[in-house]
């Protein structure tokens, strides 16, 4: 297995994943997890909205191992769930930078608006740090996201798809483009050796 290099992950995004692990934890669990990741230094004191480097990619891996551990069972739920609240937090927080601030996709076909949102995503993150290298594919039936530099599982190792934190921001993305709770799968994932993280737009949930 090729072994990624070990990237900078910005101020920004370190906020956004505290600041979305803690609505989703609270305080006491946020702790917890930051003290078993040897990221003690965040208890109660959050890094500011800059694009700074921050942590390192396998520190963030860390977090999110140390969150699916502190839960047991509900950690892939959970990080689920935290990764919903940090793009809601996109769409608050930093809409310039995600390019949806006034956008209007009611008009778009529901192809048009899924590819609208993952490409602002994929941008959004390319903005933020220039380490980052991610795009869409079409080449398929279904529109697949896709991030060769993906932080959530850098340095792990799995035989099967981890980053639960990924499929929930993407799945709340899609579903706040269409209005609708698409599945959105993790077909592949460099914690298996694969090339890249890849998340495919399944069907809708009934
Ligand atoms: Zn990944």
């Amino acid at each position: 297995m090729v072994q990624k290099e070990d990237s900078k992950i910005v101020n920004s995004l370190v906020r956004q994943a505290l600041t979305s692990a803690k609505e989703v934890m609270g305080d006491n669990g946020l702790n917890a997890v930051l003290h078993t990741s040897g990221l003690e230094r965040f208890v109660g004191n959050f890094p500011p909205n800059n694009l700074e480097p921050s942590i390192n990619a396998s520190q963030y891996a860390q977090l999110n191992q140390a969150i699916e551990d502190f839960y047991g069972r509900g950690g892939k739920g959970m990080l689920r769930r935290i990764g919903k609240a940090s793009f809601q937090y996109g769409v608050r927080e930093q809409a310039a930078l995600l390019g949806v601030a006034g956008v209007a996709l009611k008009l778009l076909p529901e192809k048009q608006r899924i590819k609208f949102i993952l490409n602002a995503v994929a941008d959004a993150l390319k903005k933020s740090n220039p380490d980052v290298d991610a795009w869409l594919d079409e080449s398929g039936e279904r529109i697949a996201y896709i991030e060769s530099t993906c932080s959530v599982c850098h340095s792990r190792h799995s035989e099967t798809p981890i980053c639960y934190l990924y499929v929930g921001s993407l799945a709340e993305a899609v579903q706040w483009a269409t209005g609708k709770e698409y599945e959105v799968i993790e077909t592949h994932c460099l914690a298996k050796g694969d090339e890249y993280c890849r998340f495919e737009v399944g069907e809708v949930k009934s």
